[in-house]
């Protein structure tokens, strides 16, 4: 096989389908190769929500929203159902101490216009029947700024709805090497197992794996695997109303933040962070951690006791449900923990869109419009230009 395409994208992650998409969408003739099935990396090992209440004040919380309104529209649009649901978030602070951080997150937020509250504990209680009746308070966010979405669905809708608009996909490829042209260093081919593929524009949308798809046009992509674990439940019968993340969450996210947590070493050790949600089929999901495993993405027992332990201290009726299986991920993690959206100037018609470590199926529409711009070269409808790859340049 010897074909031309306007664009080819790599991955078929949230990021990479939902780029694909939005080039077909833009009537760019679009390849997508994945090197496994639809969906097969972070994209279906992760938990299913969108929140501006998780991320740093400015950029990060602009890009989530933006997201999360703009999920809706998609959801209006596309005939492939991918569970778009809005909901509220509720952030747990078991102590004092923990309100007050809370508390000073809540103002920053409502400055810039996000519409967050503090809830004392009797509210909570309210909100919350079958929460320990000893939690301080929280953190609430009402739906416009938290949804849930299936993540696998997500992709498969990108997919679907890109066929339409003629998008070719290619899964099971095996991806052998960038040409560039010798006298530009501009993008000039693909070679893969079914072939040469000739296109002036490749998107490197690889997940914890773009540092590899990098090194083929001799690039340095500081993107590092940041492994979580969740467990899955039986269905059971609503245990809680909102999306629940306790305010420690922060912690085992950003360095920086810190508040003393009452926890046994086993949970410090193994960076727990509890979070709940139930999904559409009323399984409970429980969460979660993070850690740097390497690829390792096998379940650590430790990891498993320790989000017991903690899940418990919120939720003690979770003790007579039953965990059918788990299951660990890990999330392209980038130290500024913003994602390379971005041309790169010393290969032209080369591009990098990945490391959105735990956001990228919140981004994922944010991000595969904005990429559609810059490949165009477009401006784009955001300042991205934190989200440079410029910004590595030693
Ligand atoms: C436990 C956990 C919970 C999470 N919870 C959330 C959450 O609630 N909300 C949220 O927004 N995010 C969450 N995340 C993060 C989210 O999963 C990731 O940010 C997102 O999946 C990244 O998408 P991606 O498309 O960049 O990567 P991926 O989904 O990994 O896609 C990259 C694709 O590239 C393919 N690929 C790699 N190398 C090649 C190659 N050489 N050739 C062809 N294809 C290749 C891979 O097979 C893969 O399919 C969570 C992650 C974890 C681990």
């Amino acid at each position: 096989m010897s074909v031309e395409y306007d664009a080819v994208v790599i991955g078929a992650g949230a990021i990479g389908t939902s780029v694909a998409y939005h080039l077909a969408e833009r009537g760019l003739k679009t390849m997508l190769l994945e090197k496994g099935d639809i969906a097969s990396g972070s994209s279906s090992h992760c938990d299913a929500v969108g929140l501006i209440c998780d991320k740093q004040p400015g950029i990060d919380t602009k890009m989530g929203q933006y997201s999360i309104d703009y999920y809706e529209e998609l959801a209006k649009k596309f005939d492939f159902d991918f569970e778009f649901e809005r909901k509220g978030c509720l952030y747990v602070c078991e102590t004092e101490p923990e309100f007050e951080a809370a508390s000073e997150y809540m103002r920053k937020q409502n400055a810039d216009g996000y519409p967050l509250r503090m809830v004392e504990n009797k509210e909570l209680c309210e909100m919350e029947p079958h929460i320990s009746r000893d939690i301080y308070g929280a953190l609430y966010t009402p739906p416009s700024g938290c949804i849930a979405v299936s993540p696998y669905k997500v992709c498969f809708a990108f997919v679907e709805e890109g066929k339409k608009l003629g998008l070719d996909v290619i899964t099971y490829c095996d991806i052998k090497k960038i040409d560039l042209d010798p006298k530009t260093n501009a993008v000039s081919s693909i070679e893969t197992d079914h072939g040469t593929i000739k296109t002036k524009r490749i998107i490197n949308c690889a997940g914890v794996w773009a540092p590899e798809i990098g090194k083929l046009v001799g690039l340095d992509i500081p993107i590092e695997p940041r492994k979580g674990t969740n467990l899955v439940s039986e269905k059971s019968e609503r245990l809680c109303n909102n999306k629940i993340l306790e305010y420690g969450y922060m912690m085992s996210k950003f360095d920086g933040i810190n508040f003393k947590r009452n926890v046994s070493k086993l949970v410090e050790d193994q960076n727990i962070a509890f979070n709940l949600e139930y999904t559409k089929a009323c399984n409970l999901l429980v969460g979660g951690n993070r850690l740097f495993r390497g690829f390792d993405t096998r379940t650590e027992i430790e990891t498993v006791k320790a989000i017991c332990e903690r899940a418990m201290r919120f939720y003690p009726e979770l003790a007579d449900i039953k965990c059918i299986r788990t299951y660990s991920g890990v999330r392209p993690f980038v130290v500024d923990h913003l994602p390379i959206v971005s041309d790169v100037d010393s290969v032209p018609g080369f591009y990098i869109c990945a490391g959105h470590e735990g956001d990228g199926i919140c981004f994922s529409p944010f991000t595969g419009k904005q990429m559609a711009h810059i490949v165009l070269g477009e401006d784009t409808d955001f300042d991205i230009s934190s989200l440079d790859f410029a910004r590595f340049a030693k």
